[in-house]
C-alpha cells in the first residue's frame, strides 16, 4: 500500500500533523469498519452458547489469535488477549510462582509498566530486584545485564524499543544468554510490533507483551501477550470467572485449556476483531516498507535537529540501534511549552513530559523531553514543517 492510500484511510491526518504514534495511533477506516460490521451484523458473545451469531463472532475473534500468532511466529495457543502491554506484563509478574531468593533483572530505561509490577513484588519481599543502568544514549550493554546474573536469577525483563530514546535493545543476545542459563525472558514490545519484524522464536523469549493501539494501528483497549506454551501452562491466571472453567462444583473448579483460561468474562470482542483487521492492514503495507520509511523520516528529522545548536537530542549513538522514536529538548524551554507551541502554530501533535519513564529522565538529568514518533503515513513535508518551527522556537526563546 502506498503512503497516500494509508493517509486516505485516516481522515485525521488531513487536520493535524500526527507525530505521537508511540502514545497511540489513529485508526484506519478498514479497521473501524470491521468493528462496525461486528456491532451491526453479528454482535454476540464469544465461546458461549450454540446459536449461529456466537459462532460467527467466535470465529472472527479466534481468527485474530491466528493472525497475531503468525505475525510474530508463535502458535495460536501461545497468544492471550489483553487490554494492552501493561496488562500483559502484570499477568506474568502476578502469575509466576515466586520462591524465596528469586531475582528479577530489569533496566533503568523501562516504561513504568515494565518496572512497577517488579517493584511491587520487590516491596512485598517476594523477589530481589536489580535495575541495570543504561548508557546515556539509551542503550543497555548486554554485558552489564550478564554481570548481574547469578544462580537465583529467575527472570530478565527489558523493553525491545525504548519509548524515550527509541533505542533498539539487543534482545537476541539477551535471549541467547537466557536460554543458556535457563532464565525466563520477558520483553516489553509496546514500541516494536508493527514497526519492525518481530520473531519471538528467533529472539528466544518466553513472554512478549504487545499493545494493539500503537504500531499495529488497532483499536485502544486491545493487546496480546505471547507466552511460550510450557510457560503459559505454569502461569496462574490473574482473574477467574466465566469462560475460564471446564467444570465447577460448590467448592472447586477445573480450568479450561490455555490460552482461554487467561481471558475471563466477556472480552473486548469488537476490539479484538478490529485488531485482527489491523494486523492484516499492516501486513498489506509490509513491515519492510514501514521500517525503511520510518528510518528515512528519522534521518531527516535528526539531521535537521542536529544542525540546531540550541537543541539537545537524545538517541542512540549507533545507527543500527535507532528507531522512529526521537526525544529532544530546546535549551531553556520546558518540553511542554515546545509541544504547545508546535500544536498552536501548525497543529503538530507531539508528546512532552516524562513519558512514564521517570528513571530515564533522571538518567538524562532532565524533567522531560519532547518526543516525536513516526508511523508509515508521516511525510517528509511534515518533518520539514516541524523542523522549521523548532528552528524558530529555538531562535526566539533560548
Ligand atoms: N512500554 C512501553 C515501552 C511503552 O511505550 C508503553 C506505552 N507508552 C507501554 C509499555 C504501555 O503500553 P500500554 O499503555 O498500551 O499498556
Amino acid at each position: 500500500m502506498r503512503v497516500e492510500e494509508v493517509r486516505n484511510d485516516i481522515p485525521l491526518l488531513s487536520r493535524v500533523i500526527y507525530l505521537d504514534n508511540a502514545a497511540t495511533t489513529p485508526t484506519p477506516e478498514p479497521v473501524i469498519h470491521s468493528m462496525l460490521e461486528y456491532f451491526r451484523e453479528y454482535s454476540a458473545n464469544v465461546g458461549r452458547g450454540a446459536h449461529h451469531l456466537t459462532e460467527e463472532a467466535t470465529l472472527k475473534y479466534e481468527d485474530t489469535r491466528d493472525k497475531i500468532a503468525r505475525f510474530i511466529n508463535a502458535s495460536r495457543e501461545e497468544i492471550v488477549f489483553t487490554k494492552n502491554t501493561t496488562e500483559g506484563i502484570n499477568l506474568v509478574a502476578n502469575g509466576l510462582n515466586w520462591k524465596e531468593k528469586d531475582e528479577v533483572i530489569t533496566t533503568v530505561i523501562e516504561h513504568h509498566s515494565n518496572l512497577l509490577p517488579w517493584q511491587r513484588l520487590y516491596k512485598k519481599n517476594k523477589i530481589k530486584l536489580k535495575v541495570v543502568n543504561s548508557r546515556k544514549d539509551g542503550m543497555v550493554d548486554v554485558n552489564k545485564i550478564e554481570k548481574e546474573i547469578n544462580e537465583n536469577t529467575k527472570l530478565i525483563a527489558i523493553t525491545h524499543v525504548s519509548n524515550v530514546f527509541g533505542s533498539i535493545q539487543e534482545v537476541e543476545e539477551i535471549g541467547k544468554i537466557c536460554r543458556e542459563k535457563d532464565i525466563l525472558f520477558l520483553i516489553d514490545g509496546a514500541q516494536s510490533v508493527g514497526h519492525m519484524s518481530v520473531n519471538v522464536k528467533n529472539i528466544g523469549c518466553d513472554f512478549y507483551a504487545i499493545s494493539g493501539h500503537k504500531g499495529l494501528l488497532g483499536p485502544q483497549g486491545t493487546g496480546a501477550l505471547y507466552c511460550r506454551k510450557d510457560k503459559l501452562e505454569e502461569l496462574e491466571p490473574m482473574n477467574l470467572g466465566g469462560g475460564t472453567v471446564h467444570s465447577v462444583s460448590n467448592y472447586d473448579h477445573k480450568l479450561v485449556e490455555i490460552p482461554q483460561r487467561f481471558e475471563p468474562g466477556t472480552p473486548n470482542i469488537p476490539g479484538v476483531i478490529g485488531l485482527g483487521r489491523a494486523v492484516e492492514y499492516i501486513s498489506a503495507i509490509g513491515l519492510n516498507k514501514i521500517e525503511k520509511r520510518e528510518k528515512k523520516l528519522k534521518n531527516q528529522l535528526t539531521e535537521g535537529l542536529e544542525s540546531m545548536d540550541r537543541v539537545e537530542l537524545y538517541y542512540p549513538n549507533e545507527e543500527k540501534s535507532r528507531s522512529g522514536v526521537i526525544s529532544f529538548n530546546v535549551k531553556n524551554l520546558s518540553p511542554h511549552d515546545v509541544a504547545i507551541m508546535l500544536d498552536e502554530v501548525e497543529n503538530i501533535i507531539v508528546r512532552s513530559g516524562h513519558h512514564c519513564a521517570m528513571p530515564s529522565m533522571e538518567l538524562l538529568g532532565v524533567e522531560g523531553t519532547v518526543r516525536v514518533s513516526f508511523h508509515y503515513f508521516n511525510t517528509e513535508e511534515e518533518i520539514n514543517i516541524l523542523l522549521d518551527i523548532v528552528k524558530k522556537i529555538a531562535r526566539s526563546f533560548s
